[in-house]
């Protein structure tokens, strides 16, 4: 795959880089792994420094990094804005709180035969990131910013059609302080990542990307005996129940959808109504969709920009024209637009079956299918009817029922009157085939940490002096 910066408005190709070669790569994993015995020597309060430096920097330059990526991508100008302050939040929060995160953990002596026990967070050493173009910034600061807290490395593999935004992030934490090779970019195609992850310098993986690629890194990260996270892919339901106040799920349901220009894991991509008030939320849900504003992601008025590629658009058009010649009816959109630039309206397609490619299949752009529902249990069985399990949105105002969603959808996160997305304080991932493992949280923190057991002894004869063994 080229590395290359081109512009999804109109598809030129505004920057190409040469991949790095085996010696380069190499060369930047000998500098991490040093960075790394470096990095564990240094305090948390450091670190820290670090981290608050990194979010000022983003703050300052927000502006920019965001045209960057709006050019590299397509997100519209105002999304990338919000970005770039997410991930100036993500910084702040883990520069304040990683100290406690990873205090050592007091355990309970005596029923240990121990004077003194303890669990110790630990960094594990180079991490190696694959990451996804989407937010193109955030997906990457949020497994960056607790693992460099942590004392860990990071080695960059971002998608190569977001080169520059990868040698962004290299420069944003070595201007904020951290040392040489603390966070290295590496500029290579996704064929280069075996080699890279088996190299015994490089200890452990994190992937944000589709089914295909965690496939692959898994078996890889197996066969070397590596720790993995997986952040796959989504089909997440959103079920609109009778109680709810159908409108504002409409309103809602229409960003959930289109935000990020449909190309989000958390995007909600099936939409389950129930019968009784199906009709008025397809009515509302349709018309919220078509009115959506769909051009440059420059302007300000824009709602939906291009894709990101023109393999992606194909990818849904197809999706969309398998649904329509097996029965499916179109609400909204469902035309691909000719002239410049991969944009695709935003689309609602009904009268789906199990035949149907949108059925089964994650759908990576403004597409939504919608789905009706008899009763709750039908609406859970549609919800949970997936491979995947990322998040999940409940449209309820009964209690109870808000109770039973939270129970029984099959997801990393489900969302009861709101649409899902990411908080650096609650833990993010997912379950089946949307991956393992979490980001975010202390729970993502201590993905890559060595959880150490302290076990002390009194020393002398008696107490614990290796009772027994396993
Ligand atoms: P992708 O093709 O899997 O690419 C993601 C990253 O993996 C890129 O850096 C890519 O490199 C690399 N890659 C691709 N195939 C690989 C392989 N066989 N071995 C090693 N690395 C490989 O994903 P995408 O289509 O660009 O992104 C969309 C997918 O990501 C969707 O499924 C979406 O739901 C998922 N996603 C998940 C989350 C989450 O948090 N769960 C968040 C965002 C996106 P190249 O660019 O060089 O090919």
């Amino acid at each position: 795959m080229t590395i290359a910066t081109t512009n999804p408005v109109n598809g030129q190709v505004l920057k190409t880089y040469e991949a790095m070669s085996d010696e380069q790569v190499d060369d930047a994993i000998e500098r991490t792994h040093l960075a790394y015995r470096q990095l564990r020597g240094t305090t948390i309060e450091q670190r820290g420094r670090w981290l608050t430096a990194a979010a000022d920097l983003l703050e300052a330059e927000r502006d920019e990094t965001a045209r960057l990526m709006t050019t590299e991508m397509g997100k519209t100008l105002a999304a990338a804005k919000a970005e770039v302050t997410k991930c100036a939040t993500a910084c702040r929060f883990y520069a304040d709180r990683a100290a406690g995160f990873l205090a050592d953990e007091p355990a309970d002596a005596a029923a240990v035969a121990a004077t003194r026990a303890f669990v110790r967070y630990q960094p594990i050493g180079p991490v190696l990131a694959v990451m996804p173009w989407n937010f193109p910034l955030w997906q990457v600061l949020r497994f960056a910013a607790p693992a460099l807290m942590a004392g860990n490395t990071g080695l960059l593999k971002h998608a190569s059609n977001v080169p520059q935004t990868a040698l962004l992030l290299e420069g944003l934490f070595r201007r904020a302080g951290f040392p040489e090779g603390a966070f290295t970019t590496l500029l290579v195609g996704s064929e280069a990542v075996d080699r890279i992850l088996s190299d015994p310098r490089v200890r452990a993986a994190t992937l944000t990307g589709s089914e295909v690629a965690g496939r692959s890194i898994a078996q890889i990260a197996g066969r070397e005996l590596k720790k993995t996270v997986l952040e796959l892919g989504g089909s997440d339901p959103f079920v609109v129940m009778p109680s709810a106040d159908v409108e504002l799920a409409a309103q809602v349901a229409a960003t959930a959808r289109c935000q990020n220009n449909g190309q989000s894991c958390i995007a909600a991509k099936r939409f389950i109504v129930h019968n009784d008030v199906y009709d008025a939320f397809a009515e509302a849900f349709a018309h919220r969709m078509a009115a959506l504003r769909l051009g440059d992601p420059m302007d300000d008025d824009t709602d939906v920009g291009p894709l990101a590629s023109e393999r992606g658009r194909n990818e849904i058009d197809a999706q969309v024209r398998d649904a329509v010649d097996k029965g499916a009816t179109v609400l909204c959109g469902g035309e691909k637009p000719t002239g410049a630039g991969w944009f695709y309206p935003p689309t609602v397609v009904t009268d789906l079956d199990p035949g149907m490619r949108m059925w089964s299949e994650e759908v990576f752009g403004p597409v939504a299918g919608l789905y009706r529902a008899a009763s709750y249990e039908e609406a859970i069985e549609l919800a949970n009817g997936t491979a995947f399990g990322l998040g999940s949105n409940a449209w309820t105002r009964d209690p109870e029922e808000q109770q039973r969603f939270a129970a029984d959808l099959d997801a990393g996160a489900v969302f009861v009157n709101g649409m899902t997305t990411s908080y650096p304080e609650l833990p993010f991932g997912g379950v089946k085939n949307s991956g393992y493992g979490r980001e975010l949280s202390a729970q993502g923190m201590r993905e890559f940490c060595n959880i150490k057991t302290v076990w002390v002894g009194e020393g002398t004869a008696g107490v614990g002096a290796g009772a027994h063994s396993e």
